[in-house]
């Protein structure tokens, strides 16, 4: 049977969070440096936010332009590839100082189509890469204009990182992949490396050797995994970093080889993604049940009946006149609607003791 065995992705990039000291920035780069080296991944570029965009003003914003000099260090003792968020000109003009000419675009500024551009014209004729995420809204367009309006700025590199999409509701993974966003930007674009970046997709170390074995298995040109010497003690994002060892075995254990003849590697690849959608499901599942659980008390502090049949048989309606156009699954989801029902009438039963 033919093996297509692939090798291991071309771009791995690290680092964390932020640079939070120097003390903090060296020795995350010194032990990746350490691990590293022995594997077949060169570190295309060390990461570390300096300006970080944070969604409450009172959490740690950053070291701002003091921690350049701690990363140029970096580039000079380790020989490390340096890549900072920008998130306006100033930003890259200060990194230019310090001589960083690689940067990355941030979800939350890749959405402004001024930002963007007032960036691309602070970067026209850049020596280095742009890395430009996707805008945090689920817009595929938007983000491959992005793309192009650094290209156009003479860029000679733009690397696509997918990060994932703002999740309406709370959810097991910190934002939504929705795979067919970069799948599609890949089909458009395949000559732009496209790169993921696990570690804001999942928002916890848990997920990510998961979410990186999917991007690899559709073919991504490389990830981004936030790295931390110390990540217990992070400023942000604490629980989405890896220490550079765990780094190093999560590498070890991801899969390259991939052969479509062989249904092993063409199920593992459908697993994932099956696994991936069955932990979003049973994570809803049990928020139901805490709404449902609120439902009771209502009804007991209010002496309302557990069951209204009508109320739940518009809802059934509701629900499978979306369903598909196939009698077998409309049948299904009945059935799966009325299981759901019953046990929850079972835990509101017994919530309220009755
Ligand atoms: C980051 O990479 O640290 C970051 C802030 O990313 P994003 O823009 O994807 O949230
Ligand atoms: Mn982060």
């Amino acid at each position: 049977m033919a093996n297509n065995s692939r090798q291991p992705f071309e771009y791995l990039i690290a680092g964390p969070c932020a640079a939070e000291s120097e003390a903090q920035v060296y020795e995350t780069a010194q032990r990746l440096h350490a691990v590293l080296s022995a594997l077949p991944y060169p570190v295309a570029f060390f990461r570390a936010g300096v300006w970080k965009p944070r969604s409450n003003s009172a959490d740690f914003c950053g070291a701002g332009e003091k921690a350049l000099p701690w990363l140029q260090r970096i580039h000079n003792d380790f020989g490390l590839e340096i890549c900072v968020e920008v998130a306006n000109a100033q930003h890259v003009e200060l990194c230019r100082k310090y001589g960083i000419t690689n940067f990355w675009i941030g979800a939350r500024t890749s959405v402004n189509p001024f930002t963007v551009q007032e960036i691309a014209e602070a970067v026209r004729g850049n020596s280095g890469t742009v890395l430009v995420k996707n805008p945090v809204i689920p817009d595929l367009k938007l983000w491959l204009g992005n793309v192009e309006r650094f290209e156009k700025a003479g860029v000679k590199q733009v690397f696509a990182v997918h990060r994932g999409f703002a999740n309406q509701n709370e959810n097991v993974l910190r934002n939504a992949p929705c795979w067919e966003i970069p799948i599609a930007f890949k089909v458009a674009r395949p000559d732009v490396p496209l790169i993921c970046d696990p570690s804001h997709i999942t928002g916890n170390t848990q997920y990510i050797k998961q979410i990186s074995q999917i991007a690899i298995d559709y073919g991504y040109n490389g990830l981004m995994v936030e790295t931390h010497c110390q990540p217990a003690a992070a400023l942000s994002d604490a629980q989405q970093q890896l220490t550079p060892e765990a780094l190093c075995e999560l590498l070890n254990s991801l899969i390259f080889k991939y052969s479509a003849n062989n249904p092993d590697d063409l199920l593992r690849q459908q697993r994932n993604l099956i696994y991936n959608i069955d932990t979003q499901l049973s994570q809803l599942l049990a928020k139901r049940m805490s709404v449902v659980e609120e439902i009771a008390n209502i009804k007991r502090d209010n002496n309302i009946p557990l069951v209204q049949p009508n109320q739940w048989n518009n809802v059934v309606a509701h629900y499978t006149e979306n369903a598909l156009p196939d009698d077998e699954y409309h049948e299904f989801l009945q059935h799966f609607l009325d299981l759901l029902h019953q046990y929850s009438l079972q835990r509101q039963q017994k919530h309220n003791g009755e």
